[in-house]
């Protein structure tokens, strides 16, 4: 990805963008994290990863859930928990390795039938810990497009698979309106709108969506007196996250 400054308020970067505790009262303790998350990328991460820094206890807090996410995620695109079945080289390695995690989303597997009668695998999330993936991605996203944290749990969360969306629905989830709403000057949502507007070649911006990886990862973060976060991944999973401001 193109590495695009941040010119944005110093002040925000004092606190962990994930707990609100101030970084100085955790001197030391403190972690660069990529967003997204590198496990939810392919090898090899794109260079220029956007990096925001969080505090240790929230860093390795998230990674049992994370490595829940990875697996499951993969497991459904690949209709299967089987570390030998994965499509996807992240969830074969976690499913390997992680022999109870692995069985619980084996466990979470349940074949319906279609009115049809034809045979379907369906895998029930643990929708907590999807959603706690993804509200941390979020967070990232924010922060990082607008050097503003977005603090306190969301108003709003949810993870849905495009295809069970609507015609309607999926058209309103991937049409991406900046609108007039100016972003803070220097914040680098900013600067990607001011590049596409004047010259139009940033190639990590497309249709109002920043492209972290193609096929695999994509957000866009807008700002219209809320912050709306929309995610996609896969092409697959369709989530978004709101954050009221008053
Ligand atoms: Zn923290």
């Amino acid at each position: 990805m193109e590495h695009i400054e941040d010119f944005s308020d110093e002040r925000h970067k004092a606190w962990c963008i994930q707990c609100g505790k101030t970084l100085s009262s955790v001197q030391g303790a403190s972690n660069k994290d990529h967003v997204p998350s590198q496990c939810m990328l392919d090898k090899e991460a794109p260079e220029n990863l956007p990096e925001v820094r969080i505090c240790r206890e929230c860093n390795t807090g998230f990674s049992s859930d994370e490595e829940y996410f990875v697996a499951f995620l993969g497991s459904v695109i690949s209709g299967n928990a089987d570390p030998k079945g994965q499509a996807l080289k992240r969830s074969e390695r976690i499913l390997a390795s992680n022999r109870k995690l692995q069985q619980d989303i084996e466990n979470s597997l349940t074949v319906q039938k279609d009115p049809s009668g034809n045979k379907r695998v369906v895998f029930i999330p643990n929708m907590e810990r999807i959603l706690r993936v993804i509200v941390k991605n979020a967070r990232g996203h924010v922060y990082f497009e607008h050097g503003q944290p977005a603090f306190g749990e969301p108003d709003h969360a949810t993870a849905v698979p495009l295809e069970l969306l609507s015609e309607d629905q999926a058209d309103a989830f991937l049409t991406v309106d900046h609108g007039n709403a100016w972003p803070e000057i220097g914040s680098r949502m900013m600067e990607r709108l001011a590049v596409t507007a004047f010259w139009g070649n940033d190639p990590d911006f497309v249709d109002g969506w920043v492209i972290v990886q193609p096929g695999v990862y994509r957000y866009t973060v807008i700002d219209d007196g809320r912050f709306v976060v929309r995610i996609i991944m896969r092409e697959y999973l369709a989530a978004q996250v709101i954050w009221e401001r008053d």
